[in-house]
């Protein structure tokens, strides 16, 4: 950023610190020799009038000769017809003959102008505006140091002012990059912070807005992150609670039969077949666990097949019969129409299985579950009602909950884990379904849930 500052700021500068300095020297040069044609066509006509180019010795002429070679710091030398110098302001080559390029091509109507080491060279030709024929060359040799040295002084102030303004401009480049990283140097030290492990520190950062939104969304995903955390904290210890308490109870049961002697074999049996339903729930649980951990891990990669959801009704509400029928609960099944869809057979027969399953385990004697299916063009619809012994209001927003069971007594000796639930509720979410719960304590519980026909990738 600093060197993007530099870089828009100094180059440019730079740049054009050279090109004015150039064009300035270019037309001071240019508008020198403009103005010494102009001297030398004055010079040419005062000549013209005089006898000077033949006699050479008109003092007022000769005056007039230095004062303009004084005045542009040069030395002016007349040529006549015949090549032969009558003035030089130098006083050296007076009488002698110029015999030179330029000289001659003036004499052809040529005057030459060059600029060079310093210096301006001009010829002019000494002629009447309206005959042809030169009858002389003024020979001009100016020195342009005076423009040198003004460009000289301007270009000390422009490199003094360039300086200034260079300075000026990276120390705002320091200041402005400064500012406009320090919160991103916020959000990196945070970010630091946090990967080491301080989750519970949210990255709190002032700056510009799109800063500040970063560091919202930072804080978000930490706050998600934050309750998987605690939830995944939440679940393992609730896995080994509920995994060591069947344990505890085996070795209970083991240890009251070893400490007495002469235990009767009915004791016997009766302790073993406690031990052998420990070990039972105990299985159930694992097995609840690994359902639920498959259900998690393939999440993307469902066995998605049309099926005839009526029959699929039909085959569950024919297992759950026998169960149904032991607790005496009557088992209603309605159906308005035909309904086929696309889903996972497996894993929905698993969901409305623990749905039926529950509304005959928390029923009342002699009550009864009645499951309807019903569709619209989009979904289908799957209602269980009971006429149990409903759930509390206060605990309707955990009941999806893993391990979550409103009476525990009451759940254990119907063998629940707590977890079926809150495998429904995945297997829901995962054809991009919805469940919901109306219940009301004493008079009965209601779950509807809604499927999409056609799954949705
Ligand atoms: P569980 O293995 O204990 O049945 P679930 O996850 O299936 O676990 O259910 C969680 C809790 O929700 C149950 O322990 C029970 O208290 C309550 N519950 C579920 N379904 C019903 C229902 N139909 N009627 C009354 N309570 C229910």
């Amino acid at each position: 950023m600093l060197l993007v500052f530099i870089l828009v700021g100094v180059v440019p500068l730079s740049f054009f610190s050279l090109v004015i300095m150039n064009t300035y020297e270019n037309k001071a040069v240019n508008s020198r020799i403009t103005e010494l044609h102009s001297k030398g066509n004055s010079l040419s006509n005062l000549l013209l009038s005089t006898s000077y180019l033949t006699t050479g010795d008109i003092p007022e002429v000769d005056t007039e000769i230095t004062r303009v070679s004084e005045f542009y710091n040069g030395r002016i030398l007349i040529v006549n017809n015949n090549l032969k110098i009558v003035k030089d302001t130098y006083s050296l080559e007076k009488g002698k003959y110029l015999i030179s390029e330029e000289v001659i091509k003036c004499f052809n109507g040529n005057s030459s102008k060059s600029v060079d080491n310093n210096y301006i060279k001009l010829t002019y030709p000494i002629t009447h505006n309206s005959e042809k024929e030169v009858m002389g060359v003024i020979v001009m040799n100016f020195s342009t140091k005076d423009i040198e040295s003004i460009r000289d002084s301007m270009e000390q102030r422009v490199v003094l002012f360039a300086l200034t303004i260079a300075i000026i401009i990276v120390a705002l480049a320091i200041y402005f990059s400064g500012i406009l990283t320090k919160p991103l140097t916020n959000v990196v030290n945070s970010i630091n912070h946090l990967s080491e492990g301080y989750l519970e520190e949210g990255v709190s950062i002032k700056g510009y807005n799109e800063i500040e939104k970063i560091s919202d969304s930072f804080n978000h995903m930490i706050n998600r992150m934050q309750k998987l955390e605690s939830s995944r904290q939440e679940f393992v210890s609730n896995v080994s609670h509920e995994l060591k308490t069947p344990i505890t109870s085996i070795k209970v049961l083991a240890d009251s039969l070893l400490m007495q002697e002469d235990t009767p074999v009915e004791l016997y049996r009766e302790f073993l077949i406690d031990i052998t339903d420990e070990i039972e729930r105990e299985n159930k649980i694992i097995n609840d666990l690994l359902s639920l951990v498959k259900l998690d891990k393939t999440a993307g990669d469902m066995n998605i097949n049309g099926i005839n959801i009526n029959d699929l009704m039909e085959q569950i509400l024919k297992r759950l019969s026998p169960i149904a029928k032991r607790n005496n609960i009557e088992l209603i099944y309605e159906s308005f129409r035909s309904v086929v869809a696309e889903v996972d057979e497996v894993k929905l027969s698993l969901a409305l299985t623990n749905l039926i399953e529950n509304a005959i385990k928390y029923n009342v004697s002699d009550g009864w579950v009645r499951v309807s299916l019903n569709a619209d063009h989009k979904y289908f619809f799957v209602k269980i009602a009971d006429s149990g012994i409903g759930i509390p209001e206060e605990a309707q927003d955990y009941i999806f909950e893993r391990f979550y069971r409103v009476d525990k007594a009451r759940s254990r000796e119907t063998g629940g884990t707590g977890l079926g639930l809150a495998i429904t509720k995945n297997v829901i979410q995962m054809h991009r379904g919805a469940i919901k719960v109306y219940s009301k304590e004493g008079e009965g519980t209601t779950f509807n849930v809604r499927i999409p026909l056609n799954y949705i990738a």
